[in-house]
């Protein structure tokens, strides 16, 4: 009954174990949950209050399927200000969450059998969403030795003539780490010459720690503006999941345009209120909460980091930006699944299986929430570590 499409689909791992977590702690079990790719912080009272105006207004109806002008103005202010890229209002799309932007530019670029390169460890849903399109993914496989990030010579070995894009995610989900200018214009070097497109998510930008530098892949060089979808939001940056504000920017109008009809004919305009309360986030009026939240990853990526590195079986790399840690098993676990179980049911700590990340061996710790937390679940981990070296 069901289509055989539907059926390829899985359900994301990352918001399934987050949810059995909750469900246990509503039966009063004592679980602490550290899966969650979500920050802790509440939305910005200036964003609220812009929200809040917006319904007060009657700002409660059908707006433009791509978003408001001034929204899209906002974005490209934003792009220019920030990332030094000039897009126009009509090379960009607001959808609902960056989620949906991906979806969308997969099913207006991927045809069936079109390769899409994905470094592992990846963000759970990026595969999941080629398939739906038809596309095949082809990964290509990371550790902790290269930092989790791919290099040129891996990526001239993963091009085929079916290759149709290349996701990049930096900072990344699930390992924290960063491509630096360097690496980013060693990739482009590889894709000059060639028709393949870079899908670039920059869902972490804000956060980054420490020396470390974000770099907007599109502003690599104008052959990498030409390729690149940048593709960006709000919610882990300005602490706005539940609002569903994500938008893409290409050079490439005509892909605007398919996706602006595949949006008309699927979820329509985003709401409209959440598109009002975006402007000021976009417009650098929250600036200096988003500072408050990124210095408050920070200490806490030491301080996690710190707690980790002492444990005897697991061995972690330096955080460098999100809210995440990709921590090594291998020492003590050849799965990450069973790993995981038990870790929930012994213990009460919820964290995600590095193999949904496409990578056994490791699992992910989010540090999305306050440290006195994270010390008891860091101390549960290194007891249960124990546990399992002396078996
Ligand atoms: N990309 C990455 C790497 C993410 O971690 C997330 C978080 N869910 C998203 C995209 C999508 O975020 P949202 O749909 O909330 O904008
Ligand atoms: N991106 C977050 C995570 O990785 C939220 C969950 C999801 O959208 O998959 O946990």
């Amino acid at each position: 009954m069901l289509s055989r499409r539907i059926q390829t689909l899985s359900p994301s791992l990352t918001i399934a174990i987050s949810s059995l977590a909750r469900d246990l702690q509503e039966q009063g079990k004592d679980v602490l949950s550290f899966s969650a790719g979500e920050p802790d912080f509440g939305t910005p009272q200036r964003i609220k209050d812009e929200a809040i105006a917006a319904i007060e207004d009657g700002f409660t109806r059908y707006t433009a399927i791509p978003g408001i002008p001034e929204v899209l103005d906002a974005i490209k202010g934003k792009l220019k200000r920030e990332n030094g890229l000039d897009y126009d209002r009509d090379q960009i799309i607001v959808s609902n969450g960056a989620k949906h932007s991906l979806f969308n530019l997969f099913q207006a670029l991927v045809d069936d059998g079109d390769e899409v390169i994905i470094p592992a460890p990846y963000w759970v849903t990026y595969p999941e969403q080629v398939v739906y399109s038809g596309g095949v993914s082809v990964i290509i496989e990371t550790d902790d030795r290269s930092d989790f990030k791919i290099t040129a010579e891996q990526l001239k070995a993963a091009i085929t003539p079916r290759t149709k894009m290349l996701v990049l995610t930096t900072p990344s989900n699930p390992t924290g780490s960063i491509y630096t200018r360097k690496e980013l214009e060693s990739l482009a070097e590889v894709l000059k010459g060639t028709d393949i497109f870079v899908a670039s998510d920059e869902m972490y930008e804000k956060l980054v720690f420490g020396t470390n530098e974000f770099v907007a892949v599109a502003s690599i060089s104008d052959d990498m503006f030409q390729r690149t979808i940048t593709i960006n939001g709000l919610s882990k940056s300005v602490a706005m999941t539940g609002w569903r504000f994500g938008y893409l920017a290409t050079p490439n109008s005509e892909l605007i345009s398919v996706m602006n009809k595949l949006q008309s004919q699927s979820t329509s305009n985003i709401n409209s209120i959440t598109q009002k309360a975006a402007i000021p986030a976009l417009n650098g009026e929250v600036d200096e909460d988003i500072e408050m939240m990124r210095r408050a990853f920070a200490s806490r990526a030491r301080e996690t980091y710190e707690l980790f590195s002492a444990i005897d079986g697991l061995s972690v790399i330096k955080p460098q930006g999100a809210f995440y840690l990709f921590i090594n098993i291998k020492d003590i676990s050849d799965n990450s699944i069973e790993f995981c179980k038990n870790l929930l049911s012994e213990t009460g700590v919820a964290v995600v299986p590095g193999i949904g990340f496409g990578l056994e061996g490791y699992f992910r710790f989010s540090y999305a929430t306050d440290m006195v937390t994270i010390r008891e679940g860091v101390r549960r981990i290194e007891i249960f570590v124990q546990n399992l070296q002396s078996n």
